[in-house]
């Protein structure tokens, strides 16, 4: 007999990427390479960092509930307080947004090749998933989402850029969609890569937007090289952060993960330089991978991915990176099991991966198909 219900039973533990210890021990190299996580290749801020060190000595006391980073983020973005949460990443905010909305006969709606962390979330409460196909060029179908809405469909979850295609949604389709969505129903928008992606002048900035029914979620994770500290947040209508509020785990976000995060917000030197690296090893990837042969999708976020011919060429060609010190990340878990998502790392790291996939190409021709 089993103790926990059978939407339990029938979920998997998140199994993270390959750690770059375990793949130097197990093949014997030296130098190995991670491009796997979509993690800041540069690092962590320097300011966000140092703005840790001073917040130590507090470690005893419990936090405030993120209530500091609350009001310099309304600040920042000319909101009030009461329209703004912080919590242990995007994903603790999601977590905490499908225990305050959802009852159990409710379903949630989002694409078929999305971010997993949202799905797991919604199983995880026993909640029915409906997806709808991205469209031909692997972006959101908007249109499509709004079509397959019904009753009982309570949380729609969209990821701009969505993750793992790296692809965005444009203003107009947004604006399209937002008409046709009835007030009963929560929008989430995840914006993990917004700081990537905002300057495509086709990407709809959520904040200017403003609908009831709409939260944005946000995070340091990406752009400012924070995804070990665990801070996100999240920008809606008072009600519905009041309510958020109330199911919210009290002391998240972390004491030490609020001060990285203030710290990372006046690190404007970092985020620039992140993005410059990004920009450039983003298209230097895409140019190269194309060059070679391969088929990859047009990306405004931190990472590609690659398109292989099957799901055993892609199996078999992640086996083949690893041996060659180069850890990327397979596709099964967002039903893309052809596919490979390769984060930018820097311009050294960007560059050995495309010699090695040079090489591996002559011996293997097959990994990018006829
Ligand atoms: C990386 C990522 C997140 C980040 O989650 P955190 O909990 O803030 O680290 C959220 N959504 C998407 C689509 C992502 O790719």
């Amino acid at each position: 007999m089993s103790l926990v219900p059978p939407y339990i039973e029938s979920l998997k533990a998140y199994v993270p990427g390959k750690s770059i210890e375990e793949i130097k021990r197990t093949y014997g190299l030296s130098k190995v390479i991670k491009l796997a996580s979509n993690e800041n290749p540069l690092g962590p801020s320097p300011k966000a960092l140092e703005e840790v060190k001073r917040s130590l000595s507090a470690s005893h006391l419990y936090p405030d509930g993120g209530l500091r980073i609350r009001a310099v983020l309304a600040e920042r973005f000319n909101l009030k307080l009461e329209n703004v949460i912080a919590g242990a990443g995007s994903e603790g905010i999601m977590s905490n947004i499908i225990r305050t909305f959802l009852t159990d006969q409710d379903e949630v709606l989002t694409a078929a090749h999305t971010f997993l962390g949202f799905m797991v979330l919604a199983r995880s409460r026993g909640i029915k998933v409906n997806t709808v196909s991205l469209t031909g060029d692997w972006r959101f179908d908007l249109a499509a989402l709004a079509d397959k809405i019904n009753e009982r469909t309570k949380i729609i979850y969209l990821a701009n850029p969505n993750n793992p295609t790296g692809t965005i949604f444009s203003r107009s389709e947004f604006e399209a969609f937002l008409q046709k969505i009835p007030e009963r129903l929560l929008v989430i928008l995840d914006e993990a890569y917004f700081e990537l992606a905002r300057e495509n002048p086709d990407y709809p900035d959520s904040m200017r937007y403003r609908h009831d029914n709409v939260i944005t979620l946000r995070t340091f994770s990406k752009a400012y090289g924070l995804a070990g500290f665990r801070i996100g947040y999240g920008f809606a209508h008072g009600e519905l952060i009041r309510n958020l509020l109330k199911v919210k785990l009290p002391f998240d976000p972390s004491h030490t993960a609020q001060a990285a995060g203030l710290g990372a917000l006046e690190d404007v030197e970092f985020l620039e330089k992140t993005l410059e690296n990004n920009r450039k090893g983003r298209k230097f990837l895409f140019e190269s991978l194309a060059e070679l042969g391969f088929n990859v999708i047009p990306s405004d976020a931190n990472f590609v991915l690659v398109l292989l011919p099957s799901a055993e060429t892609a199996q078999n060609l992640f086996q083949t990176l690893l041996t060659k010190g180069i850890i990327v990340r397979p596709q099964e878990t967002s039903n893309l099991p052809q596919g490979i998502r390769i984060s930018v790392g820097i311009g050294e790291e960007n560059q050995m991966l495309i010699e090695h996939l040079e090489k591996i190409l002559k011996v293997q021709p097959a990994f990018v198909g006829n």
